[in-house]
């Protein structure tokens, strides 16, 4: 969303392995044909609304390779959905999984739809329209949807119900992010923000700060952006600036963040927080833009709300040190040039949001089989994984003098190409995997 031109997004993405092309070990071929989506299909889909007239909606679903397994990724039901859209969160995917090592491939799914304005029973029928639509194309082997921006438990719940009664048969690995009482996992909820905070942890390590010196910016305060706000205020983190859709607020002593997550949920809207009673009376908050936000003088930033947030027009702005990408494709590529010559480190989108699909690889591992973890174990394996794979990403980042972004992508690369060169004989065929 937020992409002027279709074309741009997607080829903004794909800039980024000819970048880390030189770094990894893996063949020119194999890059070339990840340049492009493996398939891509586009359904309509019906539904009678409750006012008994037929609207008829767009969706996509996109798997973009699935040389490491099944693809996995996301629905986002959005007004500017668009398949360019679709399509690079498909691509991101591939390579997010790769750096965490799982054993999947990327995808990802979309509507063009404003769900704010349609009736729970609306979307109930659109949810199992779209699933009715692409149930040949998805499934535990093949493809494993998951939530997205304006999807959540619910609909991830319709889902696996709509497609168990296609195939007749109980099917809860087909969809991860479910409710836990249809086979969700423990430690889900707050994966994304905890994978994002784990992250910061290690670089805490590495750079021996302490926590109540350093003042962080969060954009963005939905599901991800909110949980890893709340561990790192837990910790002792100055949490200085927030924001959501309706703008933001600052003030240079920090947040208390569980009250304003507290009177988010109240209001569903952050910029209330200004003005209530309640909190107005506990916090003292200067009222400024998302542009202001992103500009602050911080010593961490995270974007975890949209795409395109940190462009060519104002990454000389950026005055953070530190940015941790929650948000996925928040930087575009011009960008990054600008940050990386100004000696920012950013810590990249498929390494620093990689916790939500870690802890869905875990769901979908329990449903398939049929054995439930405790939070605690749940927590413990995200950790483990996001700081070994934190800690390749650094370390190979500072051997070959590279930004952490392009380091990422090298390693990932390398993943697949792995994956590539054992089935031994696939330069001499086209295809890929099923
Ligand atoms: P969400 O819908 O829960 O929250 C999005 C937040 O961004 C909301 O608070 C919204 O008000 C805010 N927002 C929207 N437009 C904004 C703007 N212009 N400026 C500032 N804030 C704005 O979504 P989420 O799940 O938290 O996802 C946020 C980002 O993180 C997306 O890029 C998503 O793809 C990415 N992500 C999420 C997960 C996950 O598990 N939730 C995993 C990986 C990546």
């Amino acid at each position: 969303m937020n992409n002027d031109n279709d074309r741009d997004i997607y080829g903004d993405a794909i800039q980024r392995l000819d970048r880390a092309f030189e770094y990894a070990d893996i063949d020119e071929e194999a890059v070339e044909r990840l340049k492009h989506p493996k398939q891509v299909l586009e359904v309509s889909i019906p539904v009678r609304m409750d006012d008994g007239s037929l609207r008829v909606f767009t969706g996509y679903r996109v798997r973009h390779d699935d040389t490491r397994g099944p693809t996995k990724g996301g629905i986002r039901y959005h007004p500017d959905v668009d398949l360019a859209e679709v399509k690079a969160l498909a691509f991101w995917m591939t390579f997010k999984c790769a750096v965490v090592r799982l054993p999947y491939g990327g995808g990802k799914g979309g509507v063009i739809v404003n769900p704010k304005e349609l009736s729970r029973m609306e979307l109930e029928r659109l949810t199992r329209g779209f699933i009715a639509q692409i149930a040949d194309f998805i499934g535990p082997e093949t493809d494993v949807p998951a939530p997205d921006v304006y999807t959540n438990a619910m609909i991830m719940g319709w889902m696996m119900d709509e497609y168990s009664k296609i195939h007749r048969r109980r099917t809860p690995a087909v969809i991860t992010g479910k409710p836990i009482p249809l086979g969700g996992s423990l430690g889900r909820v707050d994966a994304t923000g905890r994978g994002a905070y784990y992250c910061i942890k290690e670089l805490e390590k590495k750079r021996g700060w302490k926590p109540e010196d350093i003042r962080v910016a969060v954009q963005g305060f939905g599901n991800a952006g909110q949980h890893v706000a709340r561990l790192l205020h837990g910790d002792g983190y100055r949490m200085v600036g927030v924001s959501d859709s309706q703008g933001g607020i600052y003030t240079p002593e920090g947040f208390d963040i569980p009250s304003l997550i507290h009177v988010k949920e109240e209001s569903r809207r952050l910029q209330a927080v200004y003005c209530e009673e309640s909190v107005c009376s506990t916090v003292h908050a200067d009222s400024i833009t998302n542009e202001e936000l992103l500009e602050l003088d911080v010593d961490i930033l995270i974007p975890a709300a949209l795409e395109n947030q940190i462009t060519a027009a104002n990454a000389n702005r950026i005055q953070a040190p530190i940015i941790v990408e929650v948000a996925n494709g928040p930087t575009t590529s011009d960008a990054d040039q600008i940050l990386n010559q100004q000696g920012k480190l950013v810590v990249p989108d498929i390494l620093a949001n990689a916790g939500g699909v870690t802890v869905s690889y875990f769901e979908w591992v329990q449903n398939k089989g049929g054995y439930y973890w405790t939070e605690d174990d749940v927590q413990k394996k995200l950790h483990e994984i996001m700081a070994r794979e934190f800690n390749a990403v650094h370390d190979l980042m500072e051997q070959k003098n590279i930004d952490m972004r392009t380091a990422a992508y090298a390693l990932a690369l390398s993943r697949i190409g792995e994956a590539i060169a054992s089935l031994g004989t696939a330069r001499y065929f086209a295809g890929g995997q099923v």
